[in-house]
């Protein structure tokens, strides 16, 4: 199965993804946590995507889809998507990614959640994860970043009629139980 899961920063996706892709069985694929691994390992491509994820920017397209077009080819029984596609441009690219591996999309699920809520969700994360960009004022950046990049991607996908939204307020186990009554 092929899920993508969209949805502001501080939405809860990342927690989400890892119980869903459990419960599928299929590999949990969140491009910030393959970029944070990268810069971690000093690599070469790490000393790249540093100043953008510090930043709470957004990595290059191009960059970020000769990443996931690697990861992908690589996923035979399929995958969650968490964090991309994260613009227009990386989700047509996805769609001919997958029209050539002839592997549709069976679900794009968005959690919505209002932005004050956002916010003050990201705060909290940051006191515990340690991560650069959970501050308030970058985490205000990532935000507007998100309205204006990304919330277009669910445009994209509804213009195709694929997108289902579920409303990510609520317990761990409610909003669970909001997207398992999609994936099962
Ligand atoms: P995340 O862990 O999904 O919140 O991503 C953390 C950061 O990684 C983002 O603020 C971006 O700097 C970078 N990033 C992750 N995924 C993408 C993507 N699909 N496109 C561009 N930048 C990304």
């Amino acid at each position: 199965m092929r899920i993508v899961l969209l949805g502001p920063p501080g939405a809860g996706k990342g927690t989400q993804a890892i119980l869903l892709s459990k419960h599928c069985s299929i590999p949990h694929i969140s491009t910030g946590e393959i970029m944070r691994a990268a810069i971690s390992s000093g690599s070469p491509l790490g000393k790249k995507l540093k100043g953008f994820l510090d930043k709470g920017e957004l990595v290059p397209d191009a960059l970020v889809i000769d990443l996931m077009r690697e990861r992908l080819a690589d996923c035979p029984a399929g995958f969650l998507l968490d964090g991309f596609p994260r613009t227009v441009e990386q989700a047509k690219s996805l769609d001919i990614l997958l029209e050539e591996l002839n592997a549709p999309l069976a679900h794009v699920i968005e959690l919505s959640v209002s932005e004050d809520i956002l916010i003050s969700r990201i705060k909290r994360r940051g006191k515990k994860s340690g991560r650069s960009d959970d501050t308030a004022e970058i985490a205000a950046k990532r935000l507007q970043i998100y309205w204006e990049e990304t919330a277009p991607v669910t445009k994209f996908y509804e213009d195709a009629g694929k997108v289902q939204k579920i409303d990510g307020l609520g317990t761990v186990e409610e909003v669970q139980q909001r997207i398992l009554n999609i994936v099962s």
